[in-house]
């Protein structure tokens, strides 16, 4: 386990406020957020493109980890960039008062009214991931007049998932272009000739989760030597290099992730030292942590509330949210941590399965958890729960979406009101 901060009434403590007392407050489940975490994080990548980088370079929060004004508020006055992926994104980033230039927009299928929305609120850069995009981008900023940042998604060739990366010449992957057929060099010739276009640098994201350096080091170099070739066939130096996210966090013990400092720093030596090999000056940087920034500040808190021992089989508690509001587990057979935060110094004794509410029996939140021996009314606390839960959450049974509050030296403030009844049937006709 790892070390959590207890009260002297033996309760668990979010941001120096008692999480019993949050649910209290603000009732159950309850999304809670650790303010000092996520800008920690925030701070530790920023610095680091200030180490490695001699500020030459950009963190653009990937902000699908977790999306909402607040999030958005809180990377601008850490100095980031952020990274959308749809409509809907963008337009909460704008709604929040994010500087636009510092927005970049992904997606593998954008409408082309995501893309004129793009366009009219100038972001930044748009990262092109096909070629029907980049024909489609290009008309609509022929038709207003504009001349759009645009970066290339490449398919490195790297596929690196949870404790391994294979390298094979042809990646299965419905995102960006692919290096061995040819593919990413014509669409480079294509963008360079669009005269609405302002080609300026490529993109990779190679997977999510990820704890180990060398996948990351492996795609700095394929980009790097592309970079070299785009120079060498077309004459022309790209300037930005956008290495995607996927750093991973610690959800339970089985994991033990990387810091970020260690990956930046070998991740910059071997740019460097391919800049100096193919003679093209350092690029700007990117990189678009999203789990990594929110995923650890994160902690979900539920009522316990029905108990079921199967001799022999299991133990079900089950609580009072689940697939609705963390759909991880019935995604991913994602691991967490779990503790009684009304009882958060008691060590495991019991062995048991965590259910959700929902009328699916694969509604689960964990299956062979370690827990205090529980009792209805307990205050079930998930760790680690910041990132892709509010953000994939569902009202799925009608179950309204929890509220999200910040949690900040002792005090407490919601950023996203719990969804009510009304809202759930508001676009009923
Ligand atoms: C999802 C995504 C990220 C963030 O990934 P994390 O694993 O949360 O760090 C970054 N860039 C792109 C393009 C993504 O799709």
């Amino acid at each position: 386990m790892e070390k959590i901060a207890v009260n002297a009434e033996g309760h668990l403590m979010l941001g120096g406020v008692d999480a019993v007392q949050l649910t209290q407050e603000y009732g159950t489940p309850l999304y809670v957020m650790e303010e000092d975490v996520i800008r920690a994080a925030m701070k530790a990548y920023r610095d680091s493109i200030n180490r490695f980088y001699d500020g030459k370079g950009l963190i653009c929060y990937a902000s699908k980890a977790f999306s909402c004004k607040e999030i958005y508020r809180i990377a601008q006055s850490e100095g980031l960039g952020v990274d959308v992926v749809s409509g809907g994104e963008l337009y909460t980033a704008h709604q929040a008062g994010f500087p636009m230039d510092k927005v970049v927009f992904h997606g593998n299928n954008k409408t082309p009214a995501e893309l004129r929305m793009a366009l009219d609120l100038g972001v930044g850069r748009i990262v092109a991931d096909n070629i029907e995009e980049l024909h489609l981008l290009s008309a609509l900023a022929a038709e207003k007049g504009v001349t759009p940042n645009v970066l290339l998604r490449i398919k490195p060739g790297i596929d690196a998932h949870t404790h391994q990366f294979i390298m094979t010449g042809q990646i299965d992957s419905k995102f960006g272009f692919a290096l061995e057929t040819g593919e990413a060099m014509e669409a480079v010739k294509e963008a360079l000739a669009a005269p609405s276009l302002h080609l300026i640098g490529v993109h990779c994201h190679i997977g999510s989760q990820i704890h180990e350096v060398t996948p990351f080091i492996r795609a700095a170099e394929v980009m790097m030597q592309f970079m070299a070739s785009v120079r060498e066939e077309t004459g022309v130096t790209l300037t930005d290099l956008n290495l995607g996210g996927g750093y991973g966090i610690r959800y339970t013990d089985e994991d033990d992730p990387v810091p970020h400092a260690a990956y930046m720093e070998e991740v910059s030596e071997v740019i460097r030292s391919s800049a100096e090999m193919f003679h093209l000056p350092v690029p700007f940087i990117l990189m678009e942590p999203g789990r990594s920034i929110v995923g650890e500040a994160g902690t979900t808190l539920y009522t316990v509330g029905s108990i079921k021992h199967i001799p022999g089989i299991r133990t079900y508690i089950s609580v009072d949210g689940g697939m609705g509001d963390n759909p991880r587990y019935i995604l991913y057979q994602s691991k967490y941590d779990f503790l009684l935060a009304n009882r958060a110094a008691e060590a495991p004794t019991t062995t048991v399965t965590v259910a959700g509410k929902c009328c699916e029996s694969g509604d689960l939140l964990g299956e062979n958890v370690p827990l205090a021996e529980a009792k209805p009314g307990d205050i079930l606390a998930v760790r680690s729960t910041g990132a892709y839960n509010y953000s994939m959450a569902s009202c799925y049974n009608r179950n309204p979406i929890p509220p999200v509050v910040m949690v900040k030296d002792g005090t407490s403030r919601v950023i996203v009101k719990g969804m009510t009844y009304e809202q759930i049937v508001e676009n009923d006709i």
